[in-house]
């Protein structure tokens, strides 16, 4: 626990207990002094721009912005009226239930656009066709689609990385942690998928699944986490970093008894231990607990984000690429993060090329966590990548550095895409 946490939490406590309330401050609370100075520095931080436009002199008019379709796929191709263009790979998963939102509310705001100000038209649409009503991956994964293959096209116009777009490069190798996301298996048999896992990748860091996601508490087998925790540490030692993540399972007393067995065996941080959008109860765990509570990919507002670093509810932030709507809201995140000495360590949609552009924005981010998450490379899209092998070597994986993505999609492949309308 660091010194700010201490002394937040002091304050807390003392300000809580005289109102009779326990260690939780409840959001209607009037804001202390110390809490008000928090929010007007964040504030400060968010008013900062991201995207470099001074690499651009000359505006980047928005031609045609389209998606396209074969099967479950889709790609998102921007053209500008100089003749440049963009191409992003979108989360399928997600897409394939949400391009009518894609079509409908956000595709016909950006043509005629200057690119230049992408910052800007991403709040503008936001607004448009009342789009905030839409908030949540619904709305973000489509928009979060459209900005990665504009910042794809300023990429190659600049030629600069998607990272050298919105920050400074802190971190061209990033480190990767074995995510393993099974439940409802026994822990031995969970142990033996893990030493598989970590053998291939040779990962210094791993994560696994405690808890029944969003149960209430349930979990089966019973009794699984309280054996796997112990067992993960025997098994991989105490130089390995281990996370584990609970999917909001539980209820806050229970994800506080969870979390006193993890600290027990030294777990290097706790993921959602109640559910996303239950604020208070998260803060309340954070404040119980000294094992660092981890949280953010299913968070759809920037503002909530600044509650939750404010009131150190989290000690590492975990924006998702796509479930929040692209880099630049995620880099608001990070920095904000960053100012209250947190790391932040995103969360990556494991559908069609989410590590790359997670890769990406973590290659910008000076106050990234020590390893990222890695749930396997894309065997299925033809691409080629001139300046990295994508593979982990050793746990350490080259982020592309070639202009925009870094990638280039086969265009016979491209080609055998259907253009999909409102
Ligand atoms: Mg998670």
């Amino acid at each position: 626990m660091n010194r700010t946490r201490r002394q937040f939490i002091g304050t807390t406590l003392t300000a809580g207990a005289a109102a009779g309330l326990g260690a939780v401050m409840p959001q209607c609370m009037p804001k202390s002094e110390g809490l008000k100075k928090k929010y007007a520095s964040l504030d400060e931080i968010l008013r900062k721009p991201v995207l470099k436009k001074e690499l651009f002199p000359e505006p980047v008019i928005i031609d045609t912005l389209e998606l396209l379709r074969l099967e479950n796929t889709f790609l998102c191709r921007v053209r500008s009226r100089g003749g440049a263009e963009g191409i992003s790979i979108a989360n399928n998963e997600q897409m394939k239930s949400l391009w009518p939102v894609f079509v409908t509310r956000l595709q016909p705001f950006f043509p005629g656009k200057d690119a230049r100000d992408l910052e800007k038209l991403i709040d503008a649409v936001y607004v448009y066709k009342s789009n905030y009503k839409m908030q949540n991956l619904a709305l973000w994964v489509p928009l979060a689609t459209i900005e990665f293959a504009i910042l794809d096209m300023l990429g190659k116009i600049s030629g600069k990385s998607l990272g050298q777009l919105i920050g400074e490069i802190h971190n061209q190798n990033i480190a990767v942690y074995q995510a393993n996301g099974e439940r409802d298996i026994t822990a031995e048999v969970t142990i033996e998928h893990i030493i598989k896992e970590v053998g291939e990748t040779k990962a210094k860091a791993l994560k696994f699944k405690v808890g029944g996601r969003m149960s209430n508490n349930f979990e089966s087998p019973a009794g699984r986490t309280e054996k796997l925790i112990p067992l993960v540490r025997k098994t991989f030692g105490d130089k390995m970093v281990i996370y584990a993540d609970s999917n909001g399972s539980y209820t806050a007393d229970e994800a506080i008894r969870i979390g006193r067995i993890m600290e027990e065996y030294k777990i290097d941080f706790y993921e959602e231990p109640v559910p996303f959008d239950w604020y208070e109860e998260t803060k309340e765990v954070a404040d119980v607990l000294k094992v660092p509570v981890a949280g953010g990919e299913q968070e759809p507002s920037l503002h909530m984000f600044r509650w939750l670093i404010a009131n150190d509810a989290l000690q590492i932030v975990q924006p998702d690429m796509f479930y929040f709507g692209g880099m630049i809201r995620s880099m608001k995140v990070a920095r904000m993060a960053e100012a209250y000495g947190k790391a932040c360590t995103p969360h990556i949609s494991g559908s069609g090329l989410g590590y790359l552009y997670m890769m990406h924005f973590v290659s910008a981010i000076p106050n990234a966590g020590p390893y990222h998450e890695f749930k396997g490379f894309n065997e299925e899209l033809p691409f080629t990548c001139t300046t990295s092998t994508l593979s982990s070597n050793d746990g350490i994986v080259k982020v592309p550095s070639g202009p925009g993505l870094g990638i280039t999609l086969d265009a016979d492949y491209i080609k055998k895409h259907i253009l999909v309308k409102g």
